[in-house]
């Protein structure tokens, strides 16, 4: 493969170094949740989907210009069959210094499965999403899961050593009257929280989602009711803010991505599983690199100059706005797409 020796790093048109990508290695759950899927969710044909092959050659070119730190992510990722196969080849990145951070985001049912695996292959962190501590609530907004599977692949995660990061969707009439019991649950077991506001994507069947509109200042005045929260300067170029609770000393994060707030200093780009770079989590402009990709099975040169065609179009912010009670700015790919 031809490479360039020392490429110049991806710098976008507003000075924004790209060193964050997030990978959607598949489109398909083992879940249906309700905010993310609709039940009878048609999954796209395996042909449409990267090779693990692709994905390892595509993620390292973007490894090759500057990309520090990787997220894998679905659809869920850890159903894609040899997927440790792909965490096995990018942890090559790790061990030669080009990669800082190799990480995933799971809905934890099969983490009993791999955390040991994941672990060995340099993966310090994981995001495990849970919105309720509740059976039959799980049962409900998941459709298919099952909540003490979760909670065992979260101990499981932790077992093999693996900071585990716990993001909540946060629903109004579904897991606001569970605020208090989730945020004492993550500081009982030491798990980083993280509350993210529902967005709207894509077609989810009947399922309103300015009923479920929980703003994440609203929740935020609720801690406040019982809490003393004390924002904090920690930045990750992304949507996220964090606190500290002082009473338990515990991070609160809070992803509003449909503020604008953080695009000045957005540092990533998205690859979905079909191979589309999307450079901005908010709009549809995109670029096709699984054409190169398979254009040039012996040339990575062209591959290079697409991925930085585009880097030069990521746009300066988004335009997802839930005022006056229309979702303008709607995207209609759904996350397990994009990769959230
Ligand atoms: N299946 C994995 C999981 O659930 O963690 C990874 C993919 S999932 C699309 C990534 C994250 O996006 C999850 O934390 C999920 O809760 C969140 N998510 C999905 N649909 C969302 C939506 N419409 N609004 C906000 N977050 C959403
Ligand atoms: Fe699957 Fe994650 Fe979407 Fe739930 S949020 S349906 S676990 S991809």
């Amino acid at each position: 493969m031809t490479q360039e020796t020392a490429p110049v790093p991806l710098v976008d048109p507003f000075a924004r170094p790209i060193t964050y990508l997030r990978v959607s290695v598949t489109d398909r759950c083992d879940f249906r949740c309700t905010y993310c899927m609709s039940e009878h969710m048609q999954f796209l044909p395996k042909k449409e989907l990267l090779t693990l092959e692709e994905l390892d050659r595509l993620c390292s070119a973007f490894i090759h210009l500057g990309v520090r730190k990787l997220r894998v992510t679905g659809g869920e990722p850890l159903v894609r069959r040899g997927i440790m196969t792909f965490f096995e080849a990018m942890s090559r990145h790790l061990d030669d210094g080009r990669l800082d951070e190799l990480t995933l985001t799971t809905n934890g049912s099969q983490m009993r499965r791999f955390a040991g695996t994941l672990a060995d292959l340099g993966v310090r962190r994981v995001n495990i999403s849970l919105d309720t501590l509740d059976d039959e609530k799980f049962a409900r907004i998941t459709r298919w899961g099952r909540l003490s599977q979760v909670l065992d692949g979260i101990d499981a995660a932790r077992e093999a050593g693996m900071r585990v990061k716990i993001n909540t969707v946060a629903l109004k009439g579904f897991n606001d009257d569970e605020l208090f019991r989730l945020v004492e649950w993550a500081a009982g077991a030491d798990h980083d929280l993280t509350f993210i506001e529902v967005m709207p994507m894509g077609d989810i069947g009947n399922e309103d989602r300015l009923d479920q509109y929980w703003p994440l200042k609203d929740l935020r005045a609720q801690l406040e009711t019982r809490y003393t929260v004390i924002d904090t300067p920690e930045r990750s170029g992304g949507p996220a803010r964090y606190v500290r609770l002082e009473e338990t000393g515990q991070k609160i994060g809070f992803i509003t991505p449909l503020t604008h707030n953080f695009c000045e200093s957005c540092n990533r780009v998205r690859l979905t599983c079909t191979g589309e770079l999307f450079m901005c989590l908010g709009q549809e402009d995109r670029a096709d690199l699984r054409a190169v990709l398979r254009a040039n099975p012996d040339d990575d040169a062209p591959l290079v100059a697409a991925i930085r065609e585009a880097i030069r179009h990521k746009p300066k912010g988004h335009d997802f706005d839930y005022s006056r009670q229309t979702v303008r700015g709607r995207v209609s790919r759904h996350m397990s797409h994009t990769g959230g």
